[in-house]
C-alpha cells in the first residue's frame, strides 16, 4: 500500500471553507479502490487570504477568496474522525517572499509542505492563455529560471516536497538543451536541506501524456540519496491514485524500493510492494 501525498478537494460547490465528510468520504473510498493507504491534502496556499500577496500577482489575487480559519476547523473535524489523511499545503514559493511564506506556514502545525514553482516572474507556466508570453520569453530562459526558483526553494528550508519538479514539459515542449546539470544541482540541494522530490502523475492527464520528473531527474535523486514521494494531484476523487502503477514503476526503475508521507512533519518510509 502506497500514500497518494498530492490532493486537492476543491471541486465544483466544494470549497475550503465548505467541505462535507461524504465529500472526503469519496476520496477515502477511491483511495482503497486504487490501494492507496493513506491520503495527502495540500491545497494551494494561495486560496487563503493569509497568504494574499505572498504569490505576488493578479491571477493569484483573484483566487484568494476563502478564509483559513474555516478550513482548519474542517481539518480539526478529519483529525477527530481519525481519518488517515495528513493535511499539508502547496506553497507556491517565489523569490524574496520567504520571510512571508514562514509566517503563513507558522499559522498551523501542517503535516507537510509541497515546495511549488508554478511562476517565472508573472507567467503561469501551467497556464495555457500564459504561454504566448512563455514562448516569447523562450524556451531555454522558461526552464532556467525555474530551476534557479527551484533551488532557491529547495535552499530556503521552508518545504519538505518540491514538486512537480519538470513543471515546464506540461505542454508537450521538452527542453532543446540538456537538462542533466539542473537535475544534478537540484538534487544536492534537495539533499543537503534533507528534502524529498515528488513523482508527480498529473503529467499523464496533461498534453506531455508523461509523469513529472524524467527518469533522468529520478535516477540523479536516487543518486545523490534523494527519498521520493508520490502524489496523483487529484483534484477529484475519481483520480485518486490516478497512474500509481506507471509512477512505481518509473521509480522503481531509478533505484526506489520505498516512497515517503510525512505526518507532523516527520518523513515516513513505505516500501512501494
Ligand atoms: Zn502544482
Ligand atoms: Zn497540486
Amino acid at each position: 500500500m502506497i500514500a497518494d501525498q498530492h490532493l486537492h478537494l476543491e471541486r465544483g460547490p466544494y470549497t475550503p471553507e465548505n467541505y462535507p465528510d461524504e465529500w472526503v468520504d469519496r476520496y477515502l473510498e477511491a483511495a482503497a479502490q486504487a490501494g492507496v493507504s493513506r491520503l495527502g491534502v495540500v491545497e494551494h496556499a494561495y486560496r487563503f487570504h493569509e497568504a494574499r500577496g505572498l504569490l505576488d500577482n493578479a491571477w493569484a489575487d483573484a483566487r484568494c477568496l476563502y478564509r483559513l480559519d474555516s478550513y482548519l476547523a474542517f481539518v480539526e473535524r478529519q483529525k477527530a474522525r481519525g481519518v488517515p489523511i495528513s493535511f499539508g499545503l502547496e506553497m507556491d514559493y517565489v523569490p524574496g517572499a520567504e520571510e512571508g511564506i514562514a509566517r503563513f506556514l507558522g499559522l498551523y502545525p501542517w503535516d507537510f509542505v509541497h515546495g511549488s514553482v508554478h511562476f517565472v516572474g508573472d507567467i503561469g507556466i501551467d497556464l495555457a492563455d500564459h504561454r504566448e508570453r512563455a514562448a516569447a520569453l523562450g524556451r531555454r530562459a522558461v526552464w532556467d529560471k525555474y530551476f534557479e526558483s527551484s533551488r532557491m526553494a529547495v535552499r530556503s528550508g521552508l518545504f519538505d516536497v518540491l514538486t512537480h519538479p519538470d513543471l515546464p514539459k506540461i505542454f508537450g515542449e521538452q527542453a532543446e538543451h540538456s537538462l542533466l546539470e539542473d537535475f544534478r544541482r537540484t538534487a544536492q540541494a534537495l539533499k543537503a536541506q534533507d528534502m524529498a522530490l515528488e513523482c508527480n502523475t498529473a503529467g499523464l492527464r496533461k498534453p506531455v501524456g508523461e509523469i513529472y520528473p524524467v527518469p533522468e531527474y529520478l535516477a540523479a535523486a536516487r543518486a545523490a540519496g534523494v527519498p521520493v514521494s508520490i502524489g496523483s494531484d487529484a483534484h477529484e476523487p475519481e483520480n485518486v491514485g490516478a497512474g500509481f502503477p506507471a509512477a512505481v514503476s518509473l521509480v522503481q526503475s531509478a533505484g526506489y524500493d520505498e516512497a515517503v508521507h510525512f505526518i507532523g512533519r516527520r518523513r515516513i518510509s513505505a516500501p512501494l510492494s
